[in-house]
């Protein structure tokens, strides 16, 4: 009897523990909504004013980051909507062109917000060490076309590997020597792609 009863109490000792971790777990979650809240950016009379309101938080949808299998057809998303129109009818029509070679392609990231930008650069400069080397993997904001949404990275390989064969026909073209997946309009239809930048030089 002696042996249950010490049993319930350590159980009751144990679920009493739980509960306190849980109050704890709540209010340090309630406290954090508390602070996003006021942190939100103000908003006139909820109408969008067209630009992408800086947010806490890691970015999303609205910054440009775009869900696995994205076709350059999703205009519904931010990412492929804010590209420049005519990347953007470029891609799209190169996609209907690999489908028809049995190849199907995805826009791994198109526009990009500034705020989504200077994250990954930041990202960078921690996974480098230091901002020379991170710069040779991802574009200053300022420097970025994804920002100003003249570039489009695309996946996966076989699909880059159309699109360095056949791309220029749609006047799209590897720009950056050492990012076989990141595609700019830099060429007039059927002519040639101009040489490659180096980000590492
Ligand atoms: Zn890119």
């Amino acid at each position: 009897m002696l042996t249950d009863r010490t049993t319930r109490d350590r159980r009751l000792s144990v679920l009493a523990g739980f509960a306190i971790v849980a109050a704890v777990i709540s209010l340090t979650v309630a406290a954090c909504t508390a602070v996003s809240a006021q942190d939100e950016p103000q908003t006139s009379g909820g109408k969008s004013t067209g630009s992408t309101p800086a947010h806490k938080g890691p970015p999303n949808a609205a910054d440009g980051v775009l869900p696995d299998h994205t076709s350059a057809y999703d205009t519904d998303l931010p990412g492929i909507a804010k590209l420049d129109p005519a990347l953007r009818t470029a891609v799209q029509e190169a996609e209907t062109a690999m489908k028809a070679d049995g190849i199907r392609m995805q826009v791994t990231t198109g526009w990009r917000s500034r705020k989504y930008q200077e994250e990954l650069l930041e990202k960078a400069i921690r996974k480098y060490g230091s901002k020379k080397k991170a710069l040779e993997y991802v574009a200053d904001p300022d420097e970025s076309h994804h920002v100003t949404g003249h570039a489009v990275d695309i996946g996966p390989t076989d699909a880059d590997d159309w699109l360095n064969r056949k791309g220029n026909r749609y006047g799209l073209c590897q720009t950056l020597s050492n990012e076989i997946w990141h595609f700019e309009l830099v060429t007039k239809p059927g002519d040639s792609c101009p040489p490659m930048t180096d980000p590492t030089k």
